[in-house]
């Protein structure tokens, strides 16, 4: 099956000095570590998009520098179409970041290329559009340019997901575009003013941003997965208990996962599920690109899950909701291929 899925959206690369303290203003630390990590949440959604199993054209701006031509090396590697990658005269986006031994973090973002992409861009990309099952975007690239991605992608039919990330206020002429908005806690707080913290709040942000127009709402929860609203279904779709080592860019695999699930004709439940299972594998490991999972390894995880619930472990608190995207041999899978 094709699931082609256009991504537009940013591209920075990170780079992360680990320090046993994060240094103050005018202070010089020693003895750092120093590693460079693919991201930027467009980019990662891409990769997670491709890794899940989709046919990914990335639309996107990078830097005539080492970081751009890396970053459309690795975009490239994943499979990524990236006839939309262009290269802009200004540097390619980068965050710097301090990382200390407790986790703590210092961030600065110098967005560059990014902050180019124009509504020209997309528009160039329209016949990648038209083709799209499902197109995907962030919020790290400028606003205009999102609206344009969302109007060319209604127009074209496809079925169009906005991650509000990172948060901020978004007009409703943007918002009624949207078929499926997929916010975390801090997000959904920001643009309805409600803390969700139960399913009664969790149901009242969803009225809100339901009544904006947006035709599905699914609240991203952590480790407790994800709660989805349309006018037709309310359901909290529980996550998959893992060991979490790095929760960098869980909801940008859950994104890009998602994009791919709904691409594959399933219904809402189910790619909420598949989503669920991509973003827990993720936060497994370390870093953002590399940790988004393949298409076998998130299929291995449901089917597991499946037979475990088969079995009553743990089928009193599951949904019975079937995954079944293509066929295959459950009972092959549970060791798990990778
Ligand atoms: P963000 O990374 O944008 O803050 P979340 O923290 O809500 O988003 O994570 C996105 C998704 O990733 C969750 O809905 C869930 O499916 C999965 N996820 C995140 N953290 C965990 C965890 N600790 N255990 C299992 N799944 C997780």
């Amino acid at each position: 099956m094709a699931r082609k899925i256009v991504v537009v959206g940013s591209s920075n690369t990170d780079m992360i000095l680990k320090l046993n303290r994060i240094p103050r203003p005018g202070e010089t630390i020693l003895g750092g570590e120093f590693v460079t990590a693919a991201g930027g949440k467009g980019a990662n959604q891409a990769v997670a998009a491709a890794r899940a199993g989709g046919s990914v054209t990335f639309v996107a701006r990078v830097g005539q520098d080492m970081f751009g031509e890396q970053a459309v090396a690795g975009f490239i590697e994943h499979g990524i179409n990236v006839e939309h990658v262009q290269y802009d005269a200004a540097p390619s986006g980068v965050a710097l970041i301090f990382l200390d031994d407790d986790g703590e973090n210092s961030i600065g973002v110098a967005s560059g290329a990014n902050g180019n992409l124009s509504p020209a861009d997309v528009r160039k990309a329209e016949t990648a559009f038209s083709t799209a099952d499902v197109v995907v975007m962030q919020l790290e690239t400028p606003l205009d340019t999102v609206q344009a991605a969302a109007d060319v992608a209604v127009a074209n039919g496809s079925i169009v997901i906005l991650n509000p990330a990172p948060a901020q206020p978004l007009p409703d002429k943007l918002l009624e575009k949207i078929s499926i908005l997929t916010p975390n806690e801090t997000e959904t707080e920001l643009l309805t003013g409600i803390t969700v913290t139960d399913d009664a709040s969790c149901n009242q942000a969803a009225d809100i941003l339901l009544g904006k127009g947006i035709e599905t709402v699914i609240i991203t929860l952590g480790a407790r997965g994800a709660f989805v609203a349309s006018p037709e279904l309310r359901q909290f779709v529980p996550g998959f208990k893992v060991e979490p080592i790095d929760s960098t860019a869980a909801g940008d695999t859950f994104n890009g996962a998602l994009a791919v699930a709904l691409a594959d004709g399933v219904t809402l439940a189910e790619a909420v599920r598949f989503a669920n299972a991509a973003g827990a594998i993720s936060v497994t490991r370390m870093g953002a690109q590399p940790s988004a999972p393949s298409r076998d390894e998130i299929d291995a995880l449901l089917d597991r899950e499946m037979l475990v619930a088969a079995n009553g472990d743990v089928a009193k608190h599951e949904p019975h909701l079937h995954m079944h995207t293509r066929p295959r041999e459950v009972a092959t899978a549970p060791n798990g291929r990778q």
